[in-house]
């Protein structure tokens, strides 16, 4: 029997790493030193993808059946509840799904924490600028741990040290490729110039505050600014939607604990990661549609071809567009049901290609971009109130609810000698009305911090206020 061998990319963040899935029974990761994003490496999370790529069912009411079954039931139950109806998507899938996906949402399309900032900010949100422009700065400055959130900038920004760069980090913990580490709380410290280039984080649970102070920070200074993406396809959803009226997941939580939103339909999106269980157990229906393993329980689980094997086009964090190798559209034909009208896969092809202005997809051409200017911006981002917080590092594992092996805290050594902490022992976190005991690790992290990689079940966004004990 002759493997199918597949060229994709990578949906575990959006630098957009294309690598090879090779069907052979079982699934395997092979390297594609072509592809301009990366050159063929993978970080752990790439290398884990025959994992996320297990397969799952279509379900209705926990029930196996067919995916347009499923389907049709998904459409029953939104034309009966019209108005109370929510569509969501983070952007994990084909710009072409995504298109389709907007002319089935009734009102809204909740796509993360864009719609509580300035119209203007948007463009600078979605579209990064081109690695190789990160690997010719002089000043790179680091509101992220590149390590844990996006391991494939890390070589980019090694060769951009090569050839001299200074690279700044502000973050939690010090980061051994920088050469100069900045507490959060310290940021005033930070000289900004003109040849700085500022690398940022923009997810759907960011701090919008936090988001406008580092926008202020560039404006500025004149310093350029890009934000990584935690989804394969994020920057393609902008590009799509651009226009659409759009919600935060702030609102969509209000809205759902209000009572005025009953069903919720994800497309390729958890939303155990984004809302709180005890808001989404308020929905009638949650309906997911997804080609991967799923960690919520849905009343309808429209089950379509993992990403792998689709058609479509993806659109990276630098704009750069990138084609699928896949020939599946049995996504796109269910959203055709839920829609009652077919959808042609060429003709929203071409539609999705005129919103990138392009005429062809070619993964070496770098389509042209306008850096759109944004207004003075007043932040307001709170000083942290908490003595001891746990500060989440999302990462793709986080995101996608896949299991890590990083089940443990990092906290400096202050912290281990101000609560007796014994060497090899665990350390207790106590906060929302739970306790959890969890494994340490030294790390240089500022004082009073616990960083973690993990998703624990305690956290509340980012950064969550703790108690902790011996
Ligand atoms: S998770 Fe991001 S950095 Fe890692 S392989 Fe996938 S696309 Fe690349």
């Amino acid at each position: 029997m002759t493997d199918n061998v597949y060229s994709t990319i990578c949906p575990g963040c959006n630098f957009g790493c294309g690598l090879y899935i090779r069907e052979n029974g079982a699934l395997e990761v092979d390297f594609r030193k072509s592809s301009p994003a990366n050159s063929g490496k993978l970080c752990r999370f790439g290398m884990n993808l025959p994992k996320l790529f297990a397969p799952t069912k279509s379900m209705v009411d926990g029930k196996e059946t067919t995916i347009e079954e499923a389907a049709k039931e998904a459409a029953k139950r939104i034309a009966a509840s019209k108005g109370s109806v929510v569509f969501l998507s983070l952007g994990n899938t084909t710009s072409e799904e995504l298109l389709a996906f907007q002319k089935i949402a009734e009102s809204a399309l909740y796509t993360g924490a864009v719609a509580a900032l300035p119209e203007d900010t948007y463009q600078t949100l979605n579209i990064g600028i081109p690695y190789s422009e990160i690997e010719a700065a002089k000043h790179i400055v680091l509101f992220i741990d590149p390590y844990e959130q996006y391991p494939l900038i890390v070589r980019r920004l090694l060769s951009a040290r090569n050839k001299g760069a200074k690279i700044s980090a502000v973050w939690w913990k010090d980061l051994p490729l920088a050469d100069e580490n900045i507490r959060p709380g310290d940021v005033s410290k930070l000289a900004l110039t003109k040849d700085s280039l500022i690398i940022a984080d923009y997810n759907p649970l960011s701090d919008t505050e936090q988001v406008k102070n580092v926008l202020a920070l560039a404006k500025n200074a004149g310093t350029r600014i890009t934000f990584l993406k935690p989804f394969a396809n994020s920057t393609g959803g902008y590009l799509m939607a651009k226009g659409i009226k759009q919600k935060s997941i702030s609102q969509l939580v209000e809205d759902i604990n209000k009572g005025t939103i009953k069903i919720l339909f994800c497309l390729e999106s958890d939303p155990s990661v984004l809302i709180p269980s005890e808001t989404l157990s308020k929905l009638t229906y949650l309906i997911i549609q997804t080609g991967q393993t799923l960690s919520t329980k849905a009343n309808i689980v429209i089950a379509h071809e993992p990403l792998y094997k689709k058609k479509g086009t993806l659109i990276n964090n630098e704009g750069r567009a990138q084609a699928l190798g896949g020939t599946g559209t049995s996504g796109l034909d269910a959203l055709g049901i839920i829609a009652g009208a077919k959808f042609d896969f060429d003709s929203l092809h071409e539609s999705v290609k005129k919103a990138i202005g392009i005429t062809v997809v070619d993964e070496f051409m770098m389509p042209k971009y306008e850096r759109l200017e944004y207004g003075a911006l007043q932040a307001s981002a709170k000083p942290m109130d908490a003595k001891t917080a746990l500060v989440s590092v999302y990462n793709p594992f986080m995101w996608s609810g896949l299991a890590d092996d990083n089940d443990f805290v990092e906290l400096n050594l202050n912290t281990v000698k101000a609560l007796k902490l014994l060497k090899g022992g665990s350390i207790r976190i106590k906060s929302n009305g739970s306790t959890i005991e969890k494994k340490f690790k030294v790390a240089p992290v500022q004082d009073n911090i616990l960083l973690t990689s993990n998703k624990f079940g305690i956290e509340k966004g980012i950064i969550t206020p703790v108690e902790v004990s011996r």
